[in-house]
């Protein structure tokens, strides 16, 4: 019978001697959906290995890629997966949740007025006194230069053009946007699920 705390305490590297400094917790399995797209790309969709493998064993995954790595039990040895797709499709709502992540991912993480990457704040478009809400359509990422200087004013009375109109997103969209963000750390058995090259390029 499978027991994911067994396996856990079971569970220890053949080759140590490989590279030491690294443990089981670094090696996290990409899950890919059903129809083998990522089920998201930032932040990167990562099972740590204990998930992963019981996922396995429950038959909820099929192992896609592997690491070299493998864990033992008394009653199985196996390779660690490094890549790992649902069996059943997860079905992504249409739109995203309107989150303090979700707008700095739709604005690509960049002052909608300077294009700044740093320092990031919100601000509301029309300002709240003015009756300005705390929507998607109102909201976009600015940094706080650009936040102090526009004060309670609108664009226009402030003479700061937007590099965009702010809309509301769909989660394909923040897709998108989310690869443009490769992660810090990228396993070989990855690229070929993501796709980073061909986005960087555009
Ligand atoms: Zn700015």
């Amino acid at each position: 019978m499978f027991n994911a705390e067994l396996i856990e305490r079971a569970a220890r590297f053949r080759g140590v001697d490989e590279d030491p400094t690294r443990n089981l917790s670094a090696c996290p399995a990409l899950v890919l959906n059903a129809d083998y797209t990522p089920l998201s790309y930032y932040p990167l969709s990562l099972w740590p290995w204990q998930t992963a493998i019981k996922a396995v064993f429950l038959d909820r995954v099929d192992i896609v890629a592997s690491y070299d790595r493998e864990v033992h039990s008394p009653s199985f040895d196996m390779k660690i997966p490094s890549v790992i797709a649902l069996r059943q499709y997860v079905k992504q709502s249409e739109f995203p949740a309107f989150t303090r992540f979700n707008v700095f991912l739709r604005d690509r993480f960049q002052c909608q007025y300077c294009g700044s990457h740093e320092h990031l704040t919100f601000d509301h478009v029309t300002p709240r006194r003015l009756g300005g809400r705390t929507t998607w359509e109102n909201i976009i990422t600015a940094c706080a230069p650009c936040n102090m200087k526009k004060g309670g004013r609108t664009p226009k009375q402030a003479g700061m053009a937007l590099h965009r109109t702010p809309i509301r997103p769909t989660s394909w969209q923040l897709q998108q946007h989310g690869k443009a963000f490769p992660p810090g750390y990228l396993h070989e058995t990855w690229r070929d699920w993501l796709y980073w090259d061909v986005e960087l390029e555009a």
